[in-house]
């Protein structure tokens, strides 16, 4: 059932939501593996892993013994003058798994403000390296989504992101059209001509390119061919421009891969990861960078990389990374991420012949269903509930990326059910 708590509804913002005409909202009251359990106990199959993060389900014993043996130790200790081992152990297991040329960690609390911390990593290392106050700007491509702070909105895509509300207000940054040439298509060298000419007139201005590798998020659950990524990465070197991958949503297995960039095999100079970090537990980021790009802003005129959140390093996320990265290597999570890609190729195509539906789209473990207008979320989510699924789509996108442990009932029961919802009459 819906909830329409009048204290919720009264005084609790949510996220994206009208206080005059809020969305109803469902009271959660336990989550359980791939199970969400509401208060008046309706079992609901999750689709959503709660925005990427919850990727092997909720409650999970091993990561609840982890988050309990450190809340013994300490919570939380400031990252100032300090450090501890879940910091040194996570920082260890991380640059393990990133991209080889990875070396310094910076730990971030949201996904966002990784984002804001790589763009002005990358602004400060340019300042230093080419002694130019003018190249301070950043490139990015339509359709992309990289969070809700300032400089993050700044580069997410001009339209469907927060742009025209805070227009004026936003730095104005360069934006290439969304890749054209898609994952599953023959290259196409025209793909790239107009970010190409853009750089060529922009690049004493441009510091960073940022860009979420292969899938493009909220911004529009779009898949590029991996080729695009290594022409970024040969204009980027050409230019003397840093280039950040944003593998917030698609770090740690979701795409198939354990990271996106191991599509194209291009590193990038800058990297941010989060949600899926702490397996959903705590909200915790982390932004890699090369030796060059952690030198360079330390040999720069400021000599230090001006940013040290209150939260950094937070010995209970950390902790919780930790456990929930190990956990994931530990088992045969490529396995999974294919077999739950094979399972949506295998019956999710069927909308493509739905007149209300525009495409189909499939990678990893995510499936996304592109309809011709907006969802109605409300009416949707209601359906949603009244079968025993979880999924929330945006605008036209209706979307599933389900936990990693999903077993082929649970899937098939959740791909049937969002079918059911959104065949036409
Ligand atoms: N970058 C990407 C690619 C994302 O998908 C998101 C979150 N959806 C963010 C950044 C922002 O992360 P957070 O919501 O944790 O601030």
């Amino acid at each position: 059932m819906a909830n329409f708590d009048s204290f919720d509804r009264d005084h609790l913002w949510h996220p994206y939501t009208s206080t005059i005409n809020p969305l109803p909202t469902y009271n959660v009251a336990s989550a359980q593996g791939t199970k969400i359990i509401l208060q008046d106990g309706t079992q609901l199959i999750d689709g959503m892993s709660s925005w990427w993060a919850a990727v092997h389900g909720y409650n999970h014993p091993v990561i609840n013994t982890a988050a309990k043996a450190q809340i013994d130790k300490m919570s939380h200790i400031m990252f100032g003058g300090f450090t501890h081992e879940p910091a040194i152990e996570l920082g260890k297991l991380l640059l393990s798994i990133l991209p080889p040329n990875m070396n310094n960690i910076f730990y971030a609390d949201s996904g966002s403000v990784a984002v804001e911390v790589a763009m002005k990593m990358a602004m400060q290392a340019s300042i230093s390296k080419f002694h130019n106050t003018r190249k301070t700007n950043f490139v990015t491509i339509k359709s992309g989504y990289h969070g809700d702070t300032w400089n993050a909105m700044s580069v997410c895509d001009p339209v469907t992101g927060m742009h025209k509300i805070f227009g004026p207000a936003l730095n104005i940054r360069y934006f290439a059209p969304s890749p054209t040439c898609r994952f599953h298509d023959e290259w196409d060298e025209n793909c790239t001509l107009e970010m190409e000419q853009l750089i060529k007139l922009h690049h004493e201005e441009i510091a960073g390119f940022i860009l979420e590798p292969i899938v493009q998020g909220a911004g529009g659950m779009k898949f590029y061919h991996p080729n695009y990524l290594k022409k970024v990465r040969q204009l980027c070197d050409q230019y003397n421009i840093y280039l950040i991958f944003d593998e917030i949503a698609t770090g740690f297995g979701r795409t198939g891969k354990l990271f996106a960039w191991q599509y194209a095999g291009v590193m990038p100079d800058i990297m941010c990861i989060g949600k899926a970090l702490t397996g959903g537990y705590l909200t915790m980021s982390a932004i890699a960078t090369t030796r060059d790009v952690a030198d360079t802003i330390s040999n720069g005129e400021a000599g230090v990389l001006m940013h040290g959140p209150t939260f950094m390093a937070n010995p209970l996320a950390c902790a919780i990374a930790i456990a929930s990265t190990k956990l994931l290597l530990s088992y045969d999570w490529q396995y999974k991420v294919k077999h739950i890609e094979s399972v949506m190729q295998q019956y999710m195509p069927v909308a493509k012949n739905y007149s209300n539906v525009a495409d189909v789209r499939i990678l990893g473990a995510i499936g996304v269903i592109e309809m011709n207008e907006p969802v109605n979320l409300a009416i949707f989510q209601q359906e949603c509930v009244k079968r025993g699924i979880w999924v929330r789509p945006f605008g036209r996108l209706v979307y599933i990326m389900p936990p990693f442990i999903i077993n082929d009932d649970d899937l098939k029961t959740l791909i049937s059910q969002l079918l059911e919802i959104i065949r036409p009459i």
